[in-house]
């Protein structure tokens, strides 16, 4: 195994030195070499009563192991042996390439050496099996790669086992697409994984090798299962499959302001803008400020037959009151306006277009009625006009007030409610797709880096643990300006922190859920450890663990005593020292 050393390995050498260094075996690796499991399991947190476990920015789900076997059980059962196995390779294959990005993702400056080290800690952390490294050494270069890997206790096997007895044939599938998808990703060439003894075999543990594509000669369908040869003959029943509800192009997309999400909630308003984007119908976004109903309407014009035309958007209640008929409808001149010269609104402005009518509730009473003229016979009036002018406009309109209790409350036409809500959608606000949270952060953090030209390696384990369990009562608008804010307050080169992010007046949830050293969920934002690491004084640190104590006992001194497992005597003395006894 890896003995300490004297001497300075040589990926630490490439390290200080900041070389590329294109060969590298695990017997240069110091023992505890980072990332650690420590270090791991530190980007593992329980969002308790949130229905969410984070693996960094990735949602995890637990699931019993035995319910994992009686899935395989059935796709085996209803695909046959052959096609079970390859749909489960590729699938290891897949959070394989999720994990490499991960760990390049939060430990960037790890070389390729510590990097590949980190696989068998993530894949064992994961709790699929426990894996212990034999060898493994690399030449980037040659694009040669060889390693040996031990698995024990793999729970694939066992549940192979459990359901079908003892097999002819490796049957860890799931698992060795896994280092197959990590090694991969990060050597940047094809490396696969194979099984030369297997537990499911009636081994006492599975011995896995990997090697570079090429080496492994010919015979290698995997190559096919993973995709890396696009080449080699397909699977002639594969349909195309239908077109996922959120483009690519969307998701991904870097730069610019478009409506980004993977969560179900996001997703399905999605799913109701296609179906109304094709028609004309007018539609009504509702949500709380600042989800971005602006953004949905001007994503549902781009989608529209309208998409050529202007997309004018107004915000009713910035327009003052006696301003807002001549606004909309536009002014002809004469002596009844006093106006010298005859002007368009904003209705005539959008023409073949989309008008979209922000906070449509803070209309005038009147003007709602010519609003719902415009609407039904699709003709407005001008100011001192004395004939109608037909226009062609789409109406879009949003409102972060309940309108039925508008009308309810004769504030708001209860005809032009009805004539607005044939086509409600309503924007899930942001707690509520906190799926999205991950994929939010990481287009604001592009899209402020590039509008203020900043380099910055990312988010702090911090901040993500903060962004990820904060409340967002401003939504979208908020999470926006956050990273703004953390994009401009960071140092240039390094990653944004979580004091360049709030400016202390938002809420911040009271503690983390992570894994303790031993491995049980510790609820305390207080373990101390980590608040020195970041800088904390003992004192802050003794105020947090009473402040935390006293918060989840409710007040209750006694037991926020009993919680810190000191005397109600010492707490209450305590208490009065540090002035918090209020
Ligand atoms: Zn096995």
């Amino acid at each position: 195994m890896n003995e300490p050393k004297a001497r300075i390995s040589l990926a630490e050498a490439s390290r200080r030195a900041s070389t590329i260094l294109t060969r590298g075996a695990s017997s240069e690796l110091e023992t505890g070499a980072a990332p650690t499991f420590q270090d791991l399991t530190e980007v593992l947190h329980f969002a308790l009563g949130d229905g969410r476990i984070w693996l960094n920015d990735q949602r995890m789900v637990l699931m019993q192991s035995v319910v994992f076997g009686r899935i395989r059980q059935e796709i085996i059962d209803a695909f046959g042996t052959e096609t079970a196995r390859s749909l489960f390779m590729r699938v290891g294959y897949m959070q394989g390439v999720r994990d490499a990005e991960l760990i390049q993702k939060r430990f960037p400056h790890e070389d390729l050496t510590h990097a590949l080290a980190a696989g068998p800690r993530v894949h064992t952390l994961e709790g699929f099996v426990k894996v212990t490294t034999k060898h493994f050494e690399f030449d980037s270069e040659k694009g040669t790669y060889f390693g040996e890997f031990l698995w024990d206790d793999s729970s694939e096997a066992a549940e192979h086992l459990q359901s079908y007895g003892i097999a002819s044939e490796p049957v860890c599938w799931l698992q060795t697409g896994y280092p197959s998808g990590y090694t991969t990703k990060l050597f940047g060439k094809p490396v696969i994984f194979r099984e030369t003894e297997c537990m499911g075999m009636g081994a006492k543990r599975c011995v896995v090798v990997g090697q570079h594509a090429e080496a492994w000669e010919k015979d290698a369908p995997e190559r096919e299962y993973f995709g890396l040869e696009w080449k080699a003959r397909r699977p002639a029943a594969r349909k195309p499959r239908p077109e996922p509800t959120a483009r690519l192009a969307d998701v991904v997309a870097p730069i610019g302001d478009v409506a980004v999400g993977v969560s179900g909630a996001f997703l399905r308003t999605r799913r109701h803008l296609e179906k109304v984007a094709a028609t004309d119908a007018t539609v009504l976004f509702t949500g709380e400020s600042g989800v971005g109903k602006e953004l949905f309407s001007n994503q549902l014009h781009a989608m529209s037959r309208r998409s050529a035309g202007p997309f004018v958007a107004i915000n009713c209640a910035a327009i003052p009151e006696n301003l807002v008929e001549s606004e909309l409808f536009g002014v002809d001149k004469g002596a009844y306006t006093g106006a010298t010269a005859s002007r368009a609104g904003y209705f005539e402005r959008a023409t073949f277009g989309t008008l979209f009518l922000d906070e449509v509730s803070s209309l005038a009473y009147s003007a709602q009625g010519k609003l719902l003229r415009a609407l039904q016979e699709r003709v407005i009036e001008r100011v001192g006009g004395s004939r109608p002018v037909p226009v062609d406009v789409r109406v879009v309109a949003a409102s972060n007030v309940d309108l039925a209790s508008e009308v309810a409350a004769g504030r708001f036409r209860q005809d032009l409610y009805f004539r607005l809500c044939v086509f409600p959608i309503a924007i899930p606000p942001l707690r509520e797709r906190r799926d999205d949270i991950p994929l939010l952060m990481a287009h604001f953090l592009a899209l402020y880096s590039a509008r203020h030209g900043r380099s910055l390696r990312g988010f702090t384990r911090r901040a993500t643990d903060a962004l990820l369990k904060y409340d967002y009562p401003g939504n979208i608008r908020e999470l926006q300006n956050l990273i703004e804010r953390g994009v401009v307050y960071a140092d240039d080169g390094g990653q944004v922190d979580i004091a360049h992010l709030f400016s202390g007046s938002e809420l911040l949830p009271p503690f983390t859920v992570s894994l303790s050293r031993e491995g049980r969920l510790d609820q305390s934002p207080l373990s101390a450890a980590a608040s020195l690491a970041e800088g904390a004084s003992f004192e802050q640190i003794e105020r947090n663990a009473y402040r935390v104590a006293l918060e989840r006992a409710g007040g209750n001194v006694s037991a926020a005593a009993r919680d810190l497992k000191i005397s109600r005597a010492s707490l209450d003395y305590r208490l009065g020292k540090l002035g918090m006894k209020d």
